[in-house]
């Protein structure tokens, strides 16, 4: 750490805020200059390598990154980590572990409060191509994608100082400090496809902390990781700090997680996958020199519940904004709801199955698309197989939708179905694509209490969720029948969009272990303290008074 700066001074790191969203509307100055960057993503292949030790390797099995709105254009490819590639990765985190947790902490906050500016100015064009590309979102999906990555780097500088001001009180005669020293060992990050913000954010939170990481990405992102990673580079990320190893997930995981200095997961992804590796874990619990940190935010079944005297215009763009935007890939997309009869019979229906016939589906660097391709063909058959489920059910009606087409790009049509039944399995299970289910609830007859339990008891998940109402205490009685339903409940607005230093996004039962996300709870989570006191006048005398003997 040549260039370390001390500073004689108690820092304060800059206030935080939300990075501005533009807008990208057709033939705007930013829209021109994306389009620029978007046909220069399209007219390369990518060869992308790990970052080990900070050296670029290349080796290895090649697997192709292809555009899912379009997946006979290979945009790149990375090659998979073999065994060796992966110790090495592991190799490269702990040898930089000690320089790394000696770095002042404004020191290392200052690298991604740079990289912030890095994703808001230099990199936010060719940020914004590769997710469009690679992961098919929109102008505005791509866009709040990246404003996320510099909202998360600038709030976690302010989360970290916040944490490193905790500190004892020193009564006379002692100073006692707090020292938040990193993990014992490295930590590995796994990341999701759906956001490039998250995956920039799960490697970069414990390494702002002082731990030295093994950062494995999707393969369904990794154009936009690449980025990632070369940003963190240029705003002066030592190497070794984060080492991004390409591969299969299971065989990193398994061979990083059998390593005595594995000190925690940084997860994110589906609940499955994180079970999984909470019993990986369990397996090698007697190897670990320490009791490592498991942090996984996994999947949702995100309900919207309105009662009888919601606002029906309201209620309806929460629902084509909160199911069908980015084809319904995100965590907290609404996938089932509950609607009074009255509000449906009264014209809701007719508008809201006009509205997602109306929703255009296609290539996401047309501005007029608002749905574009899921992720993989796996993806789309998984869809697929859940329409054939749902369309055969006798409770089951299709008012849109219901289609896949993979002839060109993995587009699955978006789909509403109303159902008679609330215990049916397209109410409890995540599809992570387009599809919403409706449930009419005779308003007349049912008590809104009773609809609020059976929304709690039908899925296992407890993520996102919305509530909309202008009967106050139908609301106030739905925040409290809800309270363990959701980690963010929305009253009046759609369940996506939770916004960094504002609505920090996690949630309990079976979608994680809710360290809420860009909070100083999730920062907290990559540190262990050690209290340091310091006697300013040690005793010179063993005894006690009560002995008696005192002074003698
Ligand atoms: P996924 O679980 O398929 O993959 C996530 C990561 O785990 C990827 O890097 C993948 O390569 C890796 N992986 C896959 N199988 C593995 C295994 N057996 N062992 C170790 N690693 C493995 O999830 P995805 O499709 O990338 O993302 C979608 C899921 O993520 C959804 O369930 C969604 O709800 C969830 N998600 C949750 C949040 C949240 O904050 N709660 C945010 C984003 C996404």
């Amino acid at each position: 750490m040549a260039n370390t700066i001390v500073h004689n001074g108690t820092v304060r790191v800059p206030a935080p805020y939300n990075e501005p969203a533009k807008d990208y509307a057709p033939g705007s100055p930013e829209a021109v200059r994306l389009y620029a960057e978007l046909d220069r993503v399209k007219g390369e292949v990518r060869e992308l390598p790990h970052v080990i030790g900070g050296e670029r390797q290349f080796d290895g099995e090649k697997v192709d990154l292809v555009a899912p709105h379009n997946h006979a254009h290979v945009l790149g490819r990375i090659p998979k980590a073999d065994e060796k590639q992966v110790q090495a990765a592991i190799d490269a985190a702990l040898a930089a572990q000690e320089s790394w947790a000696n770095t002042p902490w404004y020191e290392r906050v200052a690298i991604f409060l740079r990289a912030a500016d890095l994703v808001s100015g230099k990199y936010r064009d060719e940020l914004l191509a590769t997710t469009m590309l690679h992961q098919s979102k929109t102008y505005h999906q791509a866009e709040i994608d990246a404003c996320e990555l510099a909202d998360f780097f600038r709030y976690n500088a302010h989360n970290a100082a916040q944490i490193y001001e905790q500190q004892p009180t020193s009564p006379a005669g002692q100073w006692n400090v707090m020292d938040h020293r990193g993990l014992e060992g490295f930590v590995l990050a796994i990341t999701p496809f759906n956001f490039t913000a998250i995956a920039g954010n799960l490697p970069s939170t414990p390494a702002m902390m002082g731990n030295t990481v093994v950062w494995k990405p999707s393969e369904k992102s990794a154009l936009s990781s690449d980025v990632v990673m070369r940003l963190f580079e240029e705003a002066g990320l030592p190497a070794g700090v984060i080492n991004l190893v390409h591969g299969s997930g299971r065989a990193i995981s398994e061979q990083a997680m059998a390593h005595e200095q594995f000190a925690g997961l940084n997860f994110t992804g589906s609940s499955a996958v994180f079970r999984g590796l909470w019993k990986t874990a369990g397996v090698n619990i007697e190897k670990y020199r320490a009791y490592p940190r498991l942090v996984g935010e996994t999947g949702g079944k995100n309900a919207i519940v309105a009662h009888s005297s919601a606002d029906p215009e309201a209620l309806l763009v929460a629902m084509v904004r909160g199911a069908y935007e980015y084809q319904g890939q995100k965590c907290t997309a609404a996938s089932r709801v509950y609607i009074p009869r009255s509000l449906w019979e009264a014209g809701l229906e007719t508008k809201l199955v006009e509205t997602v016939k109306g929703l255009k589906v296609g290539d996401i660097t047309e501005h007029e698309t608002y749905v574009g391709a899921v992720i993989d063909e796996v993806s789309a058959d998984r869809l697929a197989d859940a329409l054939e489920r749902a369309k055969a059910l006798a409770s089951h009606t299709l008012l849109a939708g219901g289609t896949v087409r993979k002839d060109k790009g993995w587009f699955v049509d978006p789909t509403l179905f109303v159902t008679t039944d609330p215990s049916a399995f397209t109410m409890k299970e995540e599809f992570f694509g387009p599809l919403l289910t409706v449930h009419v609830y005779d308003d007349a007859e049912v008590e809104w209490y009773d609809l609020l339990k059976l929304v709690d008891g039908t899925s296992e998940y407890a993520l996102g969720g919305s509530i909309f109402a202008r009967d106050h205490a139908a609301i106030t009685e739905a925040l409290s029948v809800l309270r363990n339903t959701a980690g963010m409940m929305y009253v009046n607005d759609k369940p996506t969009g939770a916004l960094m230093g504002v609505q920090s996004f996690g949630g309990g039962r079976a979608s994680g272990t809710n360290d809420k996300t860009g909070s100083p709870l999730a920062l907290q989570r990559w540190v262990s303290g050690r209290y340091i006191k310091e006697n300013m006048s040690p005793d010179l005398d063993w005894t006690y008074p009560y002995m008696g003997t005192s002074g003698n």
